[in-house]
């Protein structure tokens, strides 16, 4: 165990090192998005799977045609209606077309597809299914292939569609979808138990009595552990005794969990057992770090889990949640990018600091082509309401206790999808 305090960055690179991507499991594309996949997806049927109109109009020998034009017609016999969805028993012959739908198989003998404006049926062309006229006058040339799509142009069999590691995005469902890839293995969800330790806390629906208060971070943090994709799971509120913290971490062992986050009882008040549980069942890594808020924050292992015991204040248990927790269960859960988006911002107002390094509760705002950032409020690691009215943690660098109005900090966006960064 180190005794020292340890920098944001020395601690998280220790944390990070006890981390890897879990196992994955199968689950129905539908229910995949936000979920990581663990192996490629390639394709087994090529898209187009055949070759069909992308307009309605007639399906045409491109030759027959080549003449065309509005003032001088070229007129075809029409042999055949091919609507989307069967496939066409009719063959195109010089001289002929066959009527064709939006996305019907192109039939045999024909290379080209006559969108209806460029012919004189307006019968389709308002839209009605209207009789199959028996001939058609052509008004316009084409291109071999035009209005054709093609096999294969889209995915060709055998080509990877989705890499392993890709963050699937309801964007990449199509393709799962047009390729029939119902089931897909993704990497499975971190399950992480969380443990509020303290004699004052009664749940949400309780009417505190005197000193009591309502327990916070069972609630902040089961929201987070599942906004970065875990499932969380209660270990409920332990009183601030041994037994009961040690008692209810072997609970969590026993439940198999990928993590373990306490909160509160981890300084050095003389209530405050939570290290000395965690060191009977396993052992503490470091339980300082040179931050704020959230300074006394413990890592260890309860037996081989991961184990994160954070500060008790709502804000400081949060703060700690985003620098460690939430990079470790990224990485648990397969994904790459572990880093907060972050934005550089402008100080509308002077900031003090204690040398620590500091995450400041702001609200950033996008003005004069660039970043703005205020304090969103009291900045106290008990003032929950300042977060409510947060988008973002500043930081102020350790060593740096005055920061002036107009300088540029480093910004942690709170609220911006993760996934494109
Ligand atoms: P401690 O780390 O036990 O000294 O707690 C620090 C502060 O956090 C105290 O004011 C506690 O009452 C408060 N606190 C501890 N746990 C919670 C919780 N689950 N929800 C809200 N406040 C808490
Ligand atoms: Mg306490």
């Amino acid at each position: 165990m180190t005794t020292v305090m340890l920098s944001v960055s020395e601690a998280l690179a220790r944390v990070l090192a006890d981390f890897h991507p879990l196992d994955s499991e199968i689950v129905a594309a539908e229910s995949a998005v936000g979920r990581v996949l663990a192996d490629s997806v390639r394709a087994s049927i090529n898209l187009p799977p055949f070759p069909n109109s992308s307009m309605d109009g007639y399906a045409v020998q491109a030759t027959d045609v080549a003449a065309a034009t509005a003032g001088a017609p070229v007129t075809l016999s029409v042999i055949g209606d091919i609507p989307a969805g069967i496939s066409p028993t009719v063959e195109v012959r010089s001289g002929t077309a066959a009527r064709i739908m939006t996305g019907a198989q192109m039939p045999p003998g024909a290379d080209a597809v006559i969108p209806v404006e460029s012919t004189d049926d307006s019968g389709m062309m308002m839209g009605a299914k209207g009789q199959m006229p028996s001939a058609v006058q052509i008004l316009k040339a084409v291109e071999v292939g035009a209005f054709v799509r093609i096999v294969g142009e889209d995915v060709k069999t055998g080509d990877e569609v989705l890499a392993a590691g890709a963050l699937l995005r309801p964007y990449d469902l199509g393709v799962l979808a047009a390729l029939g890839v119902g089931r897909v293995p993704v990497i499975s969800r971190p399950r992480v138990a969380i443990l509020s330790t303290g004699d004052e806390l009664v749940d949400i629906d309780q009417t505190p009595g005197a000193g009591q208060i309502r327990n916070v971070n069972g609630y902040t943090l089961a929201a987070l552990i599942h906004k970065y994709g875990g499932e969380p799971i209660s270990l409920g509120v332990a009183r601030d005794t041994f037994e009961e913290v040690h008692q209810r971490l072997l609970a969590a062992v026993e439940q198999k969990v990928d993590a373990i986050i306490s909160s509160a009882g981890v300084s050095v008040g003389a209530y405050d057992v939570v290290k000395l549980a965690v060191e009977r069942e396993g052992a503490l890594n470091f339980w300082k770090v040179n931050m704020r808020p959230g300074k006394p924050l413990v890592y260890g292992r309860v037996r081989d889990i991961p184990f994160f015991g954070l500060p008790g204040n709502p804000v400081s248990a949060i703060v700690g949640f985003e620098i460690f927790v939430r990079p470790a269960l990224l990485k648990l859960g397969g994904r790459r990018r572990l880093e907060k988006p972050v934005v550089k911002a402008r100080l509308a107002e002077a900031l003090h600091s204690d040398g620590r390094e500091s995450y400041l509760r702001a609200v950033v705002v996008h003005e004069n082509g660039g970043y703005t950032a205020r304090s969103a409020g009291g900045q106290g690691s008990n003032i929950v309401s300042a977060l409510a009215h947060s988008n973002a943690f500043i930081i102020v660098p350790a060593g740096v206790t005055e920061v002036h109005a107009g300088s540029t900090l480093s910004a942690w966006m709170l609220d911006w999808p993760e996934e494109i960064f």
